[in-house]
């Protein structure tokens, strides 16, 4: 079986990835990488797909942007102006459809940063070649941007034997994965509904390079949820009876939210991550706001915390005289690959070389899991994949980087998991 991770490919994949660490854009503001992948598979062939053609923005959560000012910023670190301009939402759809009858595959990845501050040791290999972030307070520290860089390449690659290939092509560039905010909206896009197998990876995740984690376990089912208490403010002194004090109101919630017993079916989480109220110390504060998430084994195991949480905001609202708002601002539900997907990829893995794992735990949330449970529901298979890579630190930390070599490997997988359902024979692009 050849090798399509050649001198030429292995370059390319290192200098998408490093172009995207280097400008690292987080949830809903992917329009630099957006506007770069849509002119690189436009020009190889495909067909792009953006804004409403990818994803329902009525099921878009937690996007709280300056539009203007992030396409503004997207120009200055090397946007492809055109795209740019035609650009509402990030994330994009690249379809090559050879014309020819035959299967629809799918790949998903994600393209969005996280907010951490970049490590500036120069012992940090980002910093010691130069392509650390250059966005303060953002970096790609999960890997995203090796996600992204071996989907273009991918796509650039297979565009080249389009001719020798039947079925449909369909690359999904998703965007917001951090927090899981856009998993919803492009799963109920439409664009799945003719995918008779889809895809998902993320690199690292407990496995190491060379290793392939072909049935991931434990993913989380999540809520991203914030609140606000609206309350009544008064001066502390002469007439604090007038007030409604909002701090107090979350204050309480929150110690009642930390204390939603555990499920006996399973796994429950909740964190409150941040909180902030009022604003003087002699005023009685009228409004708080806080921002947590629940998890669970399971979507129900899920709504059961989570349905607590609106109960008790519910109640401490009541109780302080103040008003509330809860908003989902980020959902995921849990994941359970095709069992003849997973087949063939541990085949695949074998013959690639890779160290098949049939299942180790996963132990986060994705949002993949909404465009996976799109394509099973209508009789298709999905899976969600992880490909080993060996870290200098965990995932979402300062330090988080990991070994690029794997980037080659990922890219001679989905290659060939493509190429041999889509071909009769895989020969040398014309
Ligand atoms: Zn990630």
């Amino acid at each position: 079986m050849i090798d399509v991770a050649q001198t030429d490919e292995l370059a390319a994949l290192r200098q998408w990835r490093r172009s995207f660490h280097r400008f690292p854009e987080p949830a809903w503001c992917e329009y630099r990488t957006t506007s770069l992948i849509c002119a690189a598979l436009a020009e190889a062939g495909f067909e792009i797909r953006i804004g409403e053609q990818l994803l329902s923005p009525s099921m878009v959560m937690g996007r709280d942007i300056d539009e203007a000012q992030e396409k503004a910023r997207a120009l200055q670190q090397g946007a492809d102006a055109d795209w740019l301009a035609r650009l509402t939402h990030t994330g994009l759809l690249a379809v090559l459809d050879t014309g020819r009858p035959g299967p629809s595959l799918a790949l998903r990845v994600d393209l969005d940063a996280v907010r951490v501050r970049e490590c500036v040791s120069a012992d940090h290999l980002p910093q010691q070649l130069g392509f650390a972030s250059a966005s303060d307070g953002v970096m790609h520290a999960c890997a995203h941007d090796a996600h992204a860089a071996i989907a273009v390449v991918l796509g650039q690659l297979l565009a080249g034997y389009q001719h020798t290939l039947c079925g449909k092509i369909k690359l999904f560039f998703q965007p917001a994965e951090e927090g899981c905010r856009a998993g919803k909206a492009v799963a109920s896009g439409g664009q799945l509904d003719d995918v008779d197998q889809l895809l998902a990876i993320h690199l690292g995740i407990h496995a190491h390079s060379g290793e392939l984690v072909v049935c991931p376990e434990g993913f989380l089912s999540s809520t991203k949820f914030d609140v606000e208490f609206i309350g009544k403010p008064a001066h502390a002194g002469l007439e604090p009876n007038a007030g409604a004090n909002a701090l107090s109101a979350a204050c309480q919630a929150v110690s009642q939210m930390l204390a939603i017993a555990p499920h006996r079916d399973g796994m429950t989480r909740i964190n409150i991550g941040h909180l902030h109220a009022g604003q003087e110390r002699n005023v009685v504060p009228a409004y708080a706001f806080l921002q947590g998430e629940t998890r669970g084994a399971t979507a129900a195991l899920n709504e059961y915390v989570f349905s607590a949480v609106q109960r008790i905001v519910q109640g401490v609202a009541m109780s302080h005289g103040v008003d509330y708002m809860i908003r989902r601002q980020g959902e995921a539900i849990s994941i359970e690959n095709s069992p003849a997907l997973v087949h063939t990829l541990t085949l695949l893995g074998d013959e690639l070389g890779y160290n098949v794992i049939h299942s180790r735990p996963f132990g986060a949330s994705d949002d993949a899991g909404f465009l996976i449970d799109r394509v099973q529901r209508r009789g298709g298979q999905a899976a969600y994949i992880v490909i080993g890579a060996d870290l200098k630190a965990g995932h979402h930390t300062d330090q988080f980087d990991f070994d690029e070599d794997v980037m080659g490997r990922a890219l001679n997988l989905l290659f060939h998991w493509f190429a041999r359902q889509l071909t009769v024979t895989v020969s040398q692009p014309d």
